[in-house]
């Protein structure tokens, strides 16, 4: 029953052929299962789950209740859950339980989904991999020797494998898309501010977004409906209006004008993945669409841009870590200072703190206009960049990652190979855009995912395409052995 789609599953839901205390429990199972072999889970929540979905079950029962009432879902540990731990992925928080909610999650909970646990992920969202979780590697289910992407790789990793049919994630540089192409699942980077990031442990704030990931476009319209819209306690969520995603997606994509920006096909792309995004084009021109190429110049700063920001604002947004008020204390502090030192020292992982400090050392007052300040004009340049190509073309595609999922610590000892893996999607970061990535093929048995960008607030349009390539494709209907029901 989990390799159901949402619309199936509400359906199964609703005629009552199915009740959300069963479907829970075989998620919980499998949860079980999951945590044990692909270790993609920090918390798993059996009372609070069970709880709810018979909570779910009596408002069926009563002919109440929506598309996503009493469906199973999987929130990224970066998200605060009262009463549940909310770790990022780091001994730092191992302690911590939110006394709030955070606004995605709770929209989704009005919308009657069921939090069956709490997904691991890189330390504070920082990585390509899912390595750096103080709570150990996350594996891939197609093949568990290798990486499921990062950082939001327990997510990814629990819908590939089918143990929830869908699970938020988070975004800064690629962590939605990256880890959902490595794990052949769809997963949509909305548009800066189109979700509240309110109880989104911040890593990079101008960057952070949320956002789902599920089996398909289809089931990732009916979660970004749930998930998105204005929210007074984030100033910068948009009071732009919440569209129906659903409604759009049958549309027809003739006419419609591709992009494809040469520099994004470079030597370190893998030839597999090149080829099939080729293909998948094919497919969207054989429904009616064109292909233009376009010119995206900058892109090879990209990287380094990104990485001066995001560590930059994570060195601040980390600094109210301090043992003092939440999270890890060292024991007996001789100082403030001590304090200070060592609860840092001890509670932190070594990427996170590689990050602070080259965080600091690029706001240094010494260093500020060479790094920081370069690095903002930089992404202003790459903004407009997208944005004229964006005036050009309805959307642009291009590979999500350069390469299918890699060995288990391949990259671990070299952190700008691993930087390097979200070359393709940091600059929709940097610009604030919204993108999907959607599975376009396998190489060698591992996923390939191919990446659409849209203008500003168009997740109806990118959904749109998605889900006109998916009815043409069965990439996405794929499961790794292992993981297939009854196996
Ligand atoms: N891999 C990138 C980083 O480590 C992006 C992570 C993310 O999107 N959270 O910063």
């Amino acid at each position: 029953m989990l390799e159901h789609s949402l619309t199936e599953l509400a359906q199964l839901l609703r005629t009552r052929e199915l009740s959300s205390a069963e479907l829970v429990q075989s998620c919980l199972e499998r949860a079980e299962r999951g945590h044990a072999a692909l270790n993609c889970f920090i918390s798993i929540c059996p009372d609070q789950a069970l709880a709810q979905a018979r909570a779910a079950d009596r408002l069926l029962a009563a002919g109440q209740g929506g598309p996503l009432t009493g469906v199973p879902i999987a929130h990224k540990d970066i998200f605060c859950t009262s009463g549940i731990k909310t770790s990022c992925g780091s001994k730092m928080l191992d302690n911590f339980i939110a006394p709030y909610q955070a606004t995605a999650v709770a929209r989704l909970a009005a919308a009657g989904t069921v939090m069956i646990g709490k997904t691991n992920m890189d330390e504070f969202a920082m990585g390509s991999s899912s390595e750096t979780s103080y709570y150990g590697p996350v594996r891939n289910p197609w093949d568990p020797e290798r990486v499921p992407g990062g950082s939001s790789g327990g997510s990814a990793c629990a819908v590939s494998a089918g143990i929830v049919p869908c699970a938020t994630a988070t975004d800064t540089g690629g962590s939605i898309r990256q880890p959902a192409a490595l794990c052949g699942v769809t997963g949509l980077k909305p548009t800066y501010g189109r979700v509240s990031r309110y109880g989104m442990i911040a890593y990079a704030s101008s960057l952070d977004q949320g956002g789902p990931i599920a089996r398909s476009a289809a089931d990732a319209a009916l979660l970004l409906t749930a998930m998105s819209g204005f929210d007074p306690s984030d100033a910068t969520s948009t009071e732009a209006p919440v569209e129906d995603y659903q409604e759009t997606l049958t549309d027809g994509i003739k006419g419609l004008k591709i992009g494809l920006p040469k520099e994004y096909f470079t030597p370190d792309l893998e030839q597999p993945v090149a080829a099939a995004v080729s293909a998948a084009l094919q497919t969207l021109e054989q429904a009616g669409a064109t292909v233009v190429e376009i010119e995206l110049p900058h892109t090879h700063l990209s990287i380094p841009v990104y990485y001066v920001i995001a560590s930059a604002e994570c060195s601040s947004n980390l600094s109210r870590y301090d043992g003092v008020r939440f999270g890890h204390r060292c024991a007996d502090p001789v100082d403030i200072n001590d304090l200070f030192c060592r609860s840092r020292g001890e509670g932190f992982g070594a990427e996170v703190k590689r990050r602070i400090m080259i965080g600091t050392y690029v706001l240094s007052a010494g260093y500020y206009d060479a790094y920081y300040l370069k690095a903002q004009r930089l992404r202003r340049l790459l903004r407009d960049e997208l944005r004229a190509a964006l005036e050009q073309v309805d959307v642009i595609v291009t590979p999500t990652s350069p390469t299918t999922a890699f060995p288990l610590g391949a990259r671990t000892q070299d952190p700008v190979a691993m930087y390097l893996s979200d070359i393709y999607t940091v600059s929709v970061n940097l610009a604030g855009l919204p993108a999907v990535s959607v599975p376009a093929g396998f190489s060698n048995g591992l996923p390939i995912g191919m990446q659409i960008i849209g203008n500003y607030f168009q997740e109806a349009k990118l959904l749109n395409v998605a889900h006109q390539y998916q009815q043409l494709s069965d990439w996405h209907t794929q499961t790794p052995a292992g993981w297939r029901q009854g196996a």
